[in-house]
């Protein structure tokens, strides 16, 4: 083992963060000091000291204070433990990690509440057992989190030896285990399980339960978080949803398919065309500008087209593009540019997803069907309606209503219309998605894995499933929800570990308050960098792969490529495949094996195919005889958007000190490079004629791009976040409540409140100048219509307390079961009754308003227009449609406590199948 501390000594002069290591260093020293001298102790006496932490934490010894013993104890333990075997998945293996200087120092980071940032490779399994130990002897449960199933299963079978060694329960939470599994789990003192599960658990606890029993987690604690950067970041805008299906009209679909078929066709000839004729005057004249303009017409409706690419291999051919369209959109050519897209039907913006329809493409569409677009002037109608005299009010009620739903009916089919046109125009096959066994299913853009049972938002879903003609499914309404971000936040202390953090360093910090400390590597990393290979176009860019795959492959070493899409990984197997090199491929349609194959990838003379991050997590070792010849060799298809997940591919090679090659692989017309490429880049390629090109410049003007985009997407994860508080705020009220009902105060004590503040929301409803009398009339007349009963007079006159409490102390003894002819002595089938009820009511207004949320999120961009801050619209908005949530629950207890008939111990209750209420709750 080498010593680190040895290693930090260099570092006296370094950055703030080397200094912060080797005061954590002195820890480690004790640390080892402490566990030198446990190992002289007898089994007995080392597990006895679990139990004697844990009286000394009760005692008011703080964890901090326990620290050194309780990492000693565990190094301990794993040496204890070294040669004995065990079942990891049902493999049979041998136990042989003591933990490392650098373990013990990322262990020391976590308990922190800090990101330890520790390469593939280097063991955070194992370091992450020491806090996950030293924080369980609270007894409020400790987690750790992983990005799949199987990592949680294999970790806690793994690690879980040391734990049981140690007199510590452990537990694993997996998909598809039924409540009671879950709680046993999370009884335990350790837990392991997928980040979304403990997300669904959390939902179903907090939003779905029914009574204390049904509930499955503790206390959210403490939380390890593995390759955190996957969770909160990759993952941060996929929320966890519960949903059931909603009946929707589906129709709108597949009737405007047919046109919008036409519609592209059209669009396409027409640039066929252009592409025709700037093929023929290019081929006459290299620098004819109308060529470059019909060329240029053709990247504006079809960024996308490969005939175009074709002819854009000339590199002389692209300069010239770029700098017309460089013209183009200088604020001095609006016109002409305006001008120039009226050749076409819409114009397509792959950057902000956007099309825009031209004028031509409006009168295309409205030639087909009158009127398509135009949307009628609702206000002026309403008006219109109201000042005619003729009408009598009634039928103008009718009539408005009439008006208000042809309106709200046009503009969902606009709507749908433009969400199909997204689909046909700026989603690919086999790039954004990918039809399996009938469905589409989502591509996740970062590990080019498929998402089943994860659905585009906004009718963007059934549109793919219309233009793929594979059978429409309903859209679905939400019943709970909760960003990953979100639930994560909820625990009292959290931590994290990955080999890629500091990228996004500021992030972490600003979004969770969570430091990134770069560990350093056990022992020196040997890993050889190339530059990035630029090539013009793709077909270069593969080929030259492939043959730099087959000289590797003579030679025997082992090749992992990793490629952003399931496309491209496709692409590159056939040219292995036509080339006759033996390989696997590993993609969005097969991950199960993944870790498997992953693991193997290190053989002699192993050729693997992989989206980027699949199999992210296992462990790549080097075959017999494969360090000699350089080790594992990675090659990146292209660059990713985020430098943090091409430095996740590069780190699956040179893993502790073994050595390793990594090349990234570029060309012009990688979307990376196309969409928001450096137009330098390009400039300097221009100049040069040879197949590819590489230089350190090169290099570091792509680092700049990609820096950019961070920037860009943090940005745009910062505004969600923001909009998300609002939601997050209203979830946290509603679940206080209901916990206050299932764990806390009861129903009774919520429901006293909910009463009383209905008559105070009734008094207030009434004008403070109406004399006492009339407003005693209307009052009455109002609980009368809500409750279905009188307060009579004589309640009226008692002098003693105000009204409300008059009126709420009237209605409690109205109560279709009063106090005292509950069957039972305790009164527990009331109790049932008043808790169902509650929660019932709670569920449906609650689901409502989410639905109600979602709505005013699709729809609040509209407000742009209007040039107000969305995010400040939407604010105001969501806090009235929240104190109308508030108001709903009241109300829908109050009606649904004494206008729903006499009560029994079943009434609201479910048929048991799910709790979840049944569709159109929309109305
Ligand atoms: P990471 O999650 O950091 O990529 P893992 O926890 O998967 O790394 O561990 C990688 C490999 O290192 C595993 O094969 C493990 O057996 C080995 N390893 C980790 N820590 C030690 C140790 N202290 N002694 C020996 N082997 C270790
Ligand atoms: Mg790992």
């Amino acid at each position: 083992m080498m010593d680190f501390l040895h290693l930090l000594n260099q570092y006296v002069w370094g950055t703030r963060a080397d200094r912060k290591l080797i005061r954590l260093g002195s820890t480690v020293r004790k640390i080892n000091a402490v566990e030198a001298a446990f190992q002289k102790l007898t089994n007995e006496e080392l597990t006895a000291k679990t139990g004697e932490f844990r009286s000394r934490i009760s005692a008011g010894e703080t964890p901090d204070q326990l620290l050194p013993e309780a990492f000693a104890a565990v190094k301990n333990a794993c040496r204890r433990l070294y040669g004995t075997k065990l079942t990891v998945c049902g493999i049979e293996t041998v136990w042989d990690m003591i933990p490392y200087d650098v373990q013990i120092l990322a262990g020391i980071v976590l308990h922190r509440s800090g990101i330890a940032e520790m390469a593939t490779g280097e063991g955070k399994t194992l370091a992450a057992a020491m806090p996950l130990y030293l924080n369980a002897l609270c007894g409020k449960g400790a987690h750790l989190v992983t990005v799949n199933d199987y990592l949680a299963l294999r970790d806690s079978e793994w690690i879980g030896g040391i734990f049981r060694f140690l007199g510590m329960t452990v537990g694993c939470i997996q998909t598809g285990q039924s409540p009671e599994e879950r709680k046993a789990a999370y009884a335990c003192d350790i837990t392991y399980g997928m980040n979304s599960e403990f997300g669904f658990d959390y939902l179903r606890d907090n939003g779905m339960a029914m009574s204390r029993e049904e509930m499955v987690q503790r206390d959210l604690h403490f939380a390890i978080i593995d390759e955190i950067d996957s969770v909160l970041i990759d993952e941060a805008r996929v929320p966890l949803i519960i949903a059931g299906e909603e009946e929707v009209a589906l129709d709108h679909y597949d009737r405007y398919k047919d046109l919008i078929g036409k519609l592209t066709d059209a669009q396409k000839r027409r640039i066929d065309n252009y592409l025709h004729d700037a093929a023929e005057l290019l081929g006459r004249n290299p620098a004819s500008e109308e060529g470059i303009r019909l060329l240029f017409l053709a990247r504006l409706g079809m960024p996308r087209y490969r005939p175009l690419h074709k002819i854009l291999e000339d590199s002389n051919l692209r300069v010239q593009l770029d700098r017309f369209e460089d013209r183009m959109r200088q604020t001095l050519a609006a016109t002409q540019f305006s001008e120039l897209k009226t050749n076409l039907y819409f114009v397509v913006d792959e950057k902000y997803r956007q099309i825009e329809m031209t004028s031509r493409g409006l009168e295309f569409f409205e030639h087909l069907h009158e009127d398509f677009f135009i949307l009628p002037d609702l206000e002026k109608q309403v008006t219109a309606i109201r000042a005619d005299e003729t009408v009598p009010d009634p039928e103008k009620k009718k009539q408005i209503e009439n008006a208000r739903s042809a309106y709200r009916c046009k503009v969902e089919t606009i709507h749908d219309f433009q969400q199909l046109m997204q689909a046909y125009c700026l989603f690919e096959k086999d790039v954004h998605y990918i039809v399996d066994s009938g469905k589409i299913l989502i591509v996740d853009e970062h590990t080019g894995r498929a998402l089943p049972g994860r659905r585009f938002s906004d009718g963007l879903h059934q549109a793919l499933e219309a233009k793929e003609d594979v059978r429409l499914e309903s859209e679905n309404i939400t019943y709970a929800s909760i960003t990953q971000q979100n639930y994560f936040r909820l625990y009292k202390k959290l931590a994290g570990m990955t080999g890629t953090a500091s990228t996004e360093a500021s992030e972490f910090y600003q979004t969770y308050k969570l430091e990134v400390t770069p560990i350093p590597t056990n022992r020196p990393v040997h890993r050889l960098l190339h530059c990035d290979q630029v090539f013009r176009t793709r077909r270069e860019k593969f080929h030259a792969i492939a043959e730099e795959t087959a000289r590797r492959f003579e030679a025997g070493q082992p090749v992992l490529l990793g490629t952003p899409s399931v496309e491209d990984s496709e692409t590159i197997s056939r040219i292995l495949r036509m080339q006759k090199i033996p390989h696997q491929v590993l993609n969005a349609k097969q991950n199960r094996q993944e870790a498997e194959i992953v693991a193997c990838a290190g053989q002699k003379g192993k050729i693997t195919v992989a989206t980027n991050m699949a199999g992210r997590g296992t462990d790549i070792r080097l075959g017999p005889g494969v360090v000699e010849m350089g080790g594992l060799f990675v090659i990146g298809s292209s660059r990713h958007e985020a430098r943090r997940i091409d430095l996740q591919l590069q780190g699956r090679c040179a893993r502790q000190g073994d050595p390793g090659e990594a090349a990234f692989y570029v060309s012009l017309e990688d979307e990376f490079m196309r969409v928001y490429g450096p137009e330098n880049a390009v400039r300097i390629l221009a100049v040069d004629e040879g197949s590819s090109v590489s230089s350190k410049r090169l290099d570091s003007i792509i680092e700049k791009a990609q820096k950019k985009l961070e920037i860009h997407h943090y940005a745009i994860r910062k505004r969600t976040l923001e909009y998300d508080d609002a939601m997050n705020k209203h979830r946290a009220v509603i679940y206080a409540l209901r916990r206050r009902i299932i764990c806390e105060d009861g129903a009774e004590k919520v429901l006293d409140e909910i009463l009383l503040r209905r008559a105070d929301f009734w008094i207030a409803s009434l004008s403070p100048e109406n004399s006492e009398a009339v407003s005693r009339d209307t009052l009455s007349a109002m609980i009368f219509d809500e409750t279905g009963i009188r307060i009579p007079e004589s309640e009226w006159t008692k002098e003693e307390s105000d009204t409300a409490e008059v009126i709420a102390g009237y209605l409690k003894t109205r109560f279709p079961v009063p106090p005292d002819e509950s069957d039972e002595p305790d009164g527990a089938q009331r109790k049932t009754m008043l808790n169902s009820l509650l929660l019932r009511t709670i569920e449906r207004v609650w689901v409502n308003h989410l639905n109600a949320m979602e709505l005013l999120m699709d729809n609040i961009y509209l407000v742009s227009y209007g040039q107000k801050d969305p995010l400040v619209e939407y604010r105001k908005e969501a806090y009235v449609l929240f104190e109308e949530l508030m108001d709903s629950i009241d109300e829908g207890v109050v009606t649904a406590l004494f206008r729903s008939g006499p009560l029994s111990a079943h009434s609201g209750i479910s048929d048991g199948e799910s709790h979840i209420v049944r569709k159109n709750l929309k109305k």
